[in-house]
């Protein structure tokens, strides 16, 4: 109790938790004691003095603001982030993936006075993986005599290693413009945007759900050919779509206007299909046949789109054929089966007739729009004290979680990364779930959330 209320006066008194997403985010990464907590608190300008004095703060903050050379930016500092001495290495990268995925630029500190360990390559690779820019701070170059010793960290293959002494404060301004300069000019969480600019659609289900006759209806029989290739009689892959005057483009259209022939295999090849189509889409139709019941693998194609991370509308297609007594099936059937989805927004069409086929485009943009959100850590964090205030973790032998810090590190799909002092049980994270879609909306989106522990 005492640490949320510390909590709560925290978020209000330190107005630099506000906000992440309007300023780009730096994040200092590397193995213990190499000297992380010392560069934070020299980028900081040694406010640590001040946060340090407050037990029970410092080492629940995660995000500072700063600034270098006029340029404003979060800090995101992992130094207080335990490991266990067992899976160093493991939980080093796992920590260490959450910093990057947060943020815009990253900053690897190695201790240059040890070289690079199988620690930092593991490290080294995952950023490589990501693909985020990242600077090499060779740390604990005190003088120039010491400087060779950075020269072996070009073996990492992130360009040159910058000599560092974060304790004296040698060569950190090199360091901090290379890193800065780096800074996209807001916030950079834009890895959706795309070749076109258009919002991609991904229109799945299993066979026979009626996905080519609801792309004609959207698009129209002609547009396949208006869209071909010019001099290819290859089948265009993706088609723009003209959905109320506004552009979108349907993912992998080849594979649902193509009659798929029976064959072994085929599940297989339709399941790997939607995974490529999800993956380059931002948002799935996903079709459903409501004149039958619900099947096994009308589930698992929803399953992927969860997996995946994208937005969700659920089309209850064939509404035509859809009496009293099956509409009433179908419901039960889908509260049953579907329950994990039940923020997806769902419409009852006809691509036939196309009945209710107008609806779509809201429907997508609700979803969109709910897999775009983002929540303020202040608002976050004043929501969690709230909640967890009212409604503690349940006692387990003897011990009672506490959530002691969360923040949204990523949009589309919004992720959330909770700091709290032991294991939250599922329950109780769907608990939160639950009351955080009721406060913030996020219709049509999963989310995803994560608990760091902290003993
Ligand atoms: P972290 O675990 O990565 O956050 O590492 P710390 O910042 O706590 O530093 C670990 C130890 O290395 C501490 O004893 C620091 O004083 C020391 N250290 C950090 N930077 C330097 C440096 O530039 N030179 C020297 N000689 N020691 C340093
Ligand atoms: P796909 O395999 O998912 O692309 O499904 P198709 O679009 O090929 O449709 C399979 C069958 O369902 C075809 O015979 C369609 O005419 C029929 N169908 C599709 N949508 C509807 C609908 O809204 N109502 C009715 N009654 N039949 C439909």
């Amino acid at each position: 109790e005492e640490d949320l209320d510390l909590l709560t006066t925290q978020t209000d008194a330190h107005p630099d938790i506000e906000e992440p997403a309007a300023l780009p985010v730096l994040a200092v990464i590397g193995r213990p004691n190499v000297g992380k907590s010392t560069l934070v608190n020299r980028i900081l300008g040694r406010r640590e003095a001040v946060v340090q004095n407050i037990p029970g703060v410092t080492r629940d903050r995660v995000m500072h603001k700063a600034e270098w050379a006029g340029r404003d930016f979060q800090l995101v500092d992992t130094g207080g982030w335990e490991v266990d001495v067992a899976g160093l290495s493991k939980q080093v990268a796992d920590q260490a993936e959450i910093a990057v995925d947060m943020a815009d630029v990253v900053i690897l500190v190695v201790d240059a006075t040890v070289g690079a360990t199988a620690t930092d390559e593991r490290v080294v690779e995952l950023l490589r993986r990501k693909g985020k820019p990242v600077v090499i701070a060779a740390n604990k170059v005190d003088s120039s005599k010491q400087e060779a010793d950075s020269y072996s960290l070009w073996s990492l293959g992130l360009g040159e290693p910058f000599p560092i002494s974060a304790l004296h404060g040698r060569g950190t301004g090199d360091l901090l413009d290379a890193a800065v300069g780096q800074l996209p000019p807001s916030a950079g969480y834009s890895e959706h945007h795309n070749r076109t600019g258009l919002r991609r659609v991904a229109l799945v289900g299993r066979p026979n759900v009626g996905k080519s006759s609801l792309l004609n209806a959207l698009a129209g029989e002609e547009r396949a050919v208006v869209h071909d290739m010019a001099g290819t009689t290859r089948d265009p892959v993706d088609e723009i779509v003209d959905l109320d005057g506004r552009l979108w483009e349907f993912i992998d259209t080849a594979g649902i206007r193509r009659r798929v022939h029976k064959t072994t295999g085929a599940d297989y090849y339709a399941s790997l299909r939607t995974q490529t189509a999800l993956e380059r889409a931002e948002v799935a139709l996903v079709l459903v046949d409501a004149s039958v019941s619900l099947t096994e693998q009308d589930v698992r194609v929803v399953q992927q789109v969860v997996d995946a991370g994208r937005a969700l509308v659920i089309v209850n297609n064939k509404w035509d054929l859809v009496d009293e007594d099956r509409r009433y099936d179908l419901e039960r059937e889908e509260e049953l089966d579907l329950n994990q989805v039940e923020w997806a927004p769902r419409i009852n069409l006809s691509a036939k007739t196309t009945w209710h086929v107008n609806r779509i485009t809201k429907a997508l943009n609700t979803a969109l729009d709910g897999w775009e959100t983002r929540i303020s850590t202040g608002k976050l964090n004043s929501f969690l004290g709230k909640l967890t205030a009212a409604n503690p973790h349940p006692v387990r032998s003897g011990k009672q979680p506490r959530i002691l810090f969360g923040t949204q590190a990523a949009t589309c799909p919004p992720r959330f990364v909770l700091f709290a002092t032991g294991f939250l049980e599922p329950t109780y994270r769907r608990f939160i779930e639950r009351r955080l879609r009721e406060e913030f909306g996020f219709n049509g989106s999963p989310i995803q959330i994560s608990v760091r522990v902290r003993e």
